[in-house]
């Protein structure tokens, strides 16, 4: 087997090879944690390892929201605890991640799976706005809250679920603007969030 010419052993290159296509790890950092990994704990290195197939093995969208899941459907729509008939609109997982972190939402979710931007090739039918018009309709659904982020897109994307819904016998609020125009729902903080939607409004 040839030597790699970097000096290190196999075994560190492939690391840092596989390490480096993460995103935003260049090939100093990819040296750096490749160096790190190897100086810790062999059960941590090995518990870090298991994890990733479980990624790429188990992890889908709940059929029902589109959160990531390694369940069917997942944990939030299997709770027969929360409200059934209360929906709350996300962008993406992250931004359903902040909003359950607050503690206060006790309905269901939706991931949209991101917004409409045209210039960037994301038209409606990209996102999963006709599954959620079928949940409304299947599953009684009798509030939608839009949380999308405060930006153009949000609200072009706020819009159109807005007018799609219409006619639907469904409420459609909105949550309230103590988040900063323009800035991502996934940074605001949870007082911030558990008033915007305490102070959500019906959009008309
Ligand atoms: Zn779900």
């Amino acid at each position: 087997m040839e030597a790699p010419v970097s000096g290190y052993s196999k075994a560190m290159e492939t690391l840092m090879q596989n390490l480096g296509r993460l995103p935003g790890i260049g090939a100093k950092t990819a040296e750096r944690l490749a160096y790190h990994v190897m100086r810790m704990p062999k059960a941590e290195v090995l518990a870090l390892a298991q994890s990733v197939p479980v990624v790429a093995e188990k992890l889908g969208s709940c059929s029902r929201c589109f959160n990531i899941s390694d369940t069917e459907p997942c944990a939030i729509c299997a709770d027969a605890s929360r409200q059934a008939d209360l929906v709350c609109v996300v962008e993406q997982p992250k931004d359903l991640v902040v909003i359950e972190r607050t503690g206060q939402y006790r309905g269901l979710y939706h991931v949209l799976g991101g917004h409409i931007a045209p210039l960037d090739g994301m038209e409606p039918e990209h996102l999963t706005i006709d599954a959620l018009v079928t949940r409304i309709t299947r599953d009684g659904i009798k509030e939608v809250i839009l949380a999308l982020n405060p930006t153009m897109e949000g609200d072009t994307t706020a819009h159109y679920i807005t007018r799609k819904l219409s006619g639907l016998p469904v409420q459609v609020t909105q949550i309230a603007r103590g988040i900063p125009s323009g800035s991502p729902l996934e940074y605001a903080s949870k007082t911030i969030l558990t008033d915007a939607l305490a102070g959500r409004r019906r959009v008309e």
